[in-house]
């Protein structure tokens, strides 16, 4: 009697790197791999480890130089050959494929809560950790987990109180000498150790000059992805992934990001981008603290003195409650003159469009937009000013925007509450004269 022959199991070979083809892109492969079996060595080609590599083959697809490809012992040529010549069905493979899914998925499931940093210097708090501790509380709420801040730093525990009084559900704390000023050796660790422990799915960072140097840090360390300056934060409650919209191409296009394979997803998001939670102090929570095992001696940065600079980069546009913002269409710095006028009587801020700045007309500190700063005043005012997207992007959520431009197409009405077709240099002197004969003086 004939014996049936068990199914045999179609191997799927490793990747290897083809001698003198790399190119350093940047780490492609290592980033696509699912299982981390691929790590960097110091002329940026990967080195794969052939236990941990599955054949999964993504490597290869995404490597922009064909400089990997896929090998078979002589015994699994051998097997394939005869599998292939006997016409068997490709069931193992499949299978194989799908145990690996399942891995990547249970590592994932490992991940939960939605954690945002607590920015301090000398224990005062930057705005943006509360602004995310709003939108992470809807996105804790979506994927029905808890919302978490952590905060590093030198006697900061009082930030505790207030992260739960913004909503926070748990706090934890890394409280000691060497997080007295930012240094990202320091706080990357802290950061890692608390995020490698307690395995956030999410973490979100401000985009400061601080939280751009950390969140790029951290990512880098944890192989993970990181999202800049985003501009929406939402959940695929289907999938548990985080949706990280921002520009791309210049502006041109909104691009919504996800991390799929890696944890924790990790976000930044600009001042003033998201809006600021109520505060309420009868709220409490959950206080965590850690230790922290670093000396001075293992930093090798010192800080000696922190000096502020008083000067026209001491203007804070994003904090002020009305911008008067002009564009091109002002024609001049002279012309500007205007904007500083109508400004000072109705207790504003002058900024404007790239364009502005690129002319000299105004300084950098005071440009909007996607390279400038986003803002959210009660009343933006845009003179003369088109509405790129790159502008927009950076005013849009104000609370009312008044538009005057003569291009009746221009797309900042399409922004506008309220929108004026008219010749700003006869708008805005009218403007001023009626403001003044009506006695409007500024509000401190
Ligand atoms: C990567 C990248 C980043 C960028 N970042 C920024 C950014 O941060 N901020 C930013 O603003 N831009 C940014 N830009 C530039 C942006 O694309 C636009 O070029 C810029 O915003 C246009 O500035 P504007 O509206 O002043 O000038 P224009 O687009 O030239 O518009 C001038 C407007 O003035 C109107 N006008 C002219 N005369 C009058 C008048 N007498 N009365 C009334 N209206 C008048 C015109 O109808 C026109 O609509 C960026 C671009 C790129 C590629």
């Amino acid at each position: 009697m004939e014996q049936k022959s068990e199914k045999r199991k179609k191997p799927r070979g490793k990747a290897r790197l083809i001698e003198g083809k790399c190119i350093a892109c940047g780490a492609r492969c290592q980033i696509s791999c699912p299982v981390d079996a691929i790590e960097m060595n110091e002329k940026e080609e990967p080195v794969i480890d052939i236990e941990k590599c599955i054949g999964c083959r993504k490597c290869i697809k995404v490597c922009p130089a064909d400089a990997l490809e896929i090998f078979f012992t002589p015994e699994e040529k051998k097997l394939l050959e005869d599998i292939e010549a006997s016409d068997e069905p490709d069931v193992e493979t499949d299978e194989e494929e799908n145990e690996d899914k399942t891995r990547l998925k249970t590592d994932i499931k490992k991940w939960n809560g939605v954690w945002v940093f607590v920015e301090q210097v000398q224990g005062k708090a930057h705005e943006v950790s509360w602004e995310l501790l709003g939108v992470g509380r809807t996105l804790a709420n979506d994927l029905g987990v808890e919302l978490a801040a952590f905060v590093l730093g030198d006697s900061v525990k009082p930030l505790a109180h207030e992260a739960f009084c913004y909503g926070a559900d748990k706090v934890y704390l890394i409280d000691h000498p060497t997080l007295k000023f930012y240094r990202t050796i320091s706080y990357l660790k802290g950061t890692v150790d608390l995020i490698n422990k307690f395995k956030p799915e999410i973490v979100l960072m401000g985009a400061t000059g601080l939280g751009r140097d950390l969140a790029g840090a951290v990512a880098t360390e944890l192989k993970t992805g990181l999202t800049a300056d985003c501009t929406g934060l939402t959940i695929d409650t289907r999938m548990r992934l985080l949706e990280q919209t921002r520009p791309a191409f210049g502006g041109n296009i909104m691009a919504t990001i996800l991390t799929e394979t890696k944890r924790p997803q990790m976000a930044s998001v600009r001042p003033h981008v998201m809006p600021k939670p109520e505060y309420n102090s009868g709220l409490k929570g959950e206080l965590i603290e850690e230790p922290f095992a670093l000396s001075e001696e293992d930093i090798p940065t010192r800080v000696l003195e922190i000096i502020s600079t008083v000067s026209e980069s001491a203007v804070n546009i994003a904090g002020a409650k009305i911008l008067v913002s002009g564009g091109r269409g002002m024609l001049s710095r002279d012309n500007f003159k205007m904007l500083d006028e109508l400004a000072e009587i109705i207790g504003g801020v002058v900024t404007g469009s790239r364009c502005a700045v690129d002319e000299g007309w105004i300084d950098h500190v005071r440009q909007v937009g996607q390279t400038g700063k986003t803002v959210r005043p009660k009343l933006y005012i845009a003179c003369a000013i088109s509405g790129a997207i790159q502008h927009l992007v950076g005013m849009q959520d104000s609370d009312y925007i008044i538009a005057i431009n003569k291009d009746k197409t221009a797309p900042i009405f399409e922004v506008a509450h309220l929108g004026i077709v008219g010749d700003v240099f006869e708008i805005i002197p009218s403007l001023i004269e009626k403001l003044r004969q009506a006695g409007v003086k500024a509000v401190e």
